[in-house]
Formats: structure tokens, C-alpha cells, sequence
């Protein structure tokens, strides 16, 4: 059954200050259900990372209203805004930073191990789930010894082996083959539809945008343009 709205920005505006601020957000107001996939594109510079990273308390907007899983987070304390993170996201980003003095499969287990769970277990779901993504060959790895679109898998599974309510995804195809990349976007398609997880992704890739419920178009720091499935190319 699907409630919502999981993540919900109501008038957010980000300004980076400086000696020339920049406005990377302007009254954006986006609501985004339970198990729904959210592509957001646009224009490089257009607010597509800033916007991922308030909707995910990395970042505090400047004004508006951001809610995870139904709480207020734009001015809650930062335990409270870690402790939310924890429990509902799951982040997967460009550049897919792992530790590079530990394992692939250590990499996946330490999200788990954060979060209380004896390391022998976290192992086992690492490997369990980098076995699904294919990299059963791979588990001792260091990172630099992986491929570009090894890691950016390693990276994902990190993201999901805490089983997160929320995926927020910055062009985590970037550095994949078109194949590996489609195969990303299916797995966060799968999770949206099987598991209702909440998948809100960032790309350029418009090829992948017939994979998504709602295409987001951003231009200039607002919302241009929102495209339903039905609709999207
Ligand atoms: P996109 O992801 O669409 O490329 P970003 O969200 O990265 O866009 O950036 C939006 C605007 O905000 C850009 O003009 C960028 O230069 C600026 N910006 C992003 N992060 C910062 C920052 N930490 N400090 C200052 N300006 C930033």
C-alpha cells in the first residue's frame, strides 16, 4: 500500500553565500511517494545535486520546508538529522567513495556494522547482496583494483544493505557501460515496485528515463518542467 509523500520540499531555496552567491535552488516544492522512482534531469549547474543533497539533510536549505519519512529535518540538530539519515537513506553518488584501505565486501558491511550489526552478519549480507550485483568474483578487493563500474556497484550495495526507505541516487550511472548502467536502473526499479522503496535519481541519461514513474526537469534552480510516466519518452 502506498502513503506518502516520503520525501516532500515545500518553497525550498538553497543559496550558496560567497563573494558571489549563487542561488542553486529557488522555490522548489517537490513531493515524492512511498516506492515511487523520481527521475531528475536537467542542465549541468541547474540544482540536481544540491537538490538531492537538502532533500537528504546533507544540506540545509536556505528556506522552506524539507520532510523525510513525514519529520521536519531543514533545522533539526544535527543527531537528529544523522540519526534520520541513518534509519531511512541510503546515498549513491557520482564518484562512488569507498575506503580504499578496506575490502569491497567490507566497504557494504561497515553501513551495517554503523549501525550495531556484529560484523560477521554484516558480512554475510555483503556478500550476499555483491553476489546479486555480480561481484561475487570480487568481494576482497580493494577499490582501486575495480573497475570504474565495479566500484559504482560496491557503492550501491552500500547504499541498500541497510534496507533504506529512501534512495537518492547522483548520477550513479555516470561511469557504467550503457548495459551495467541499465542493469543500476533496474535494480532501483525492482526495489521501487517490489519493496516500495523511494527512489529519487539524478541523470543526464535520458535514455533511462522510460524506467522511471515521474521525469523532474530542472532548470535554473526550479522545477521546469514534471513528467509522468505515461508521458516520458
Ligand atoms: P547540477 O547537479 O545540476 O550540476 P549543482 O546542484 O551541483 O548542479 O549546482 C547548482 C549551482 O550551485 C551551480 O552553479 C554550482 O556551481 C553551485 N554550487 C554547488 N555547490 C556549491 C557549493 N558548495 N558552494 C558554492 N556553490 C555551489
Amino acid at each position: 500500500m502506498k502513503t506518502g509523500p516520503m520525501v516532500a520540499l515545500e518553497m525550498v531555496c538553497k543559496i550558496y553565500r560567497g563573494p558571489s552567491p549563487v542561488r542553486a535552488l529557488w522555490d522548489v516544492c517537490l513531493s515524492v511517494a512511498e516506492g515511487e522512482f523520481c527521475l531528475v534531469e536537467g542542465p549541468s549547474g541547474s540544482g540536481k545535486s544540491t537538490l538531492l543533497a537538502v532533500a537528504g539533510g546533507l544540506e540545509r536549505p536556505t528556506a522552506g520546508t524539507v520532510r523525510l519519512g513525514g519529520r521536519e529535518i531543514q533545522s533539526a540538530p544535527r543527531a537528529e538529522l544523522l540519526a534520520v539519515r541513518r534509519s531511512l537513506v541510503g546515498f549513491v553518488f557520482q564518484d562512488a567513495k569507498l575506503f580504499d584501505v578496506l575490502s569491497a565486501e567490507e566497504n557494504v558491511a561497515l553501513a551495517l556494522e554503523l549501525r550495531g550489526v556484529p560484523r560477521r552478519k554484516a558480512l554475510e549480507k555483503s556478500r550476499a547482496l555483491l553476489a546479486e550485483l555480480g561481484l561475487s568474483d570480487r568481494l576482497r578487493y580493494r577499490p582501486s583494483r575495480l573497475s570504474g563500474g565495479e566500484r559504482q556497484r560496491v557503492s550501491l550495495a552500500r547504499a541498500l544493505v541497510a534496507d533504506p526507505r529512501v534512495v537518492l541516487a547522483d548520477e550513479p550511472t555516470a561511469n557504467l557501460d550503457s548495459e551495467t548502467g541499465r542493469q543500476v536502473v533496474r535494480l532501483l526499479q525492482r526495489l521501487a515496485a517490489e519493496r516500495a522503496v523511494t527512489v529519487l535519481m539524478v541523470s543526464h541519461d535520458l535514455r533511462l528515463a522510460d524506467c522511471a514513474d515521474r521525469l523532474i526537469t530542472l532548470v535554473d534552480g526550479s522545477v521546469e518542467r514534471t513528467t509522468v510516466r505515461e508521458a516520458v519518452a
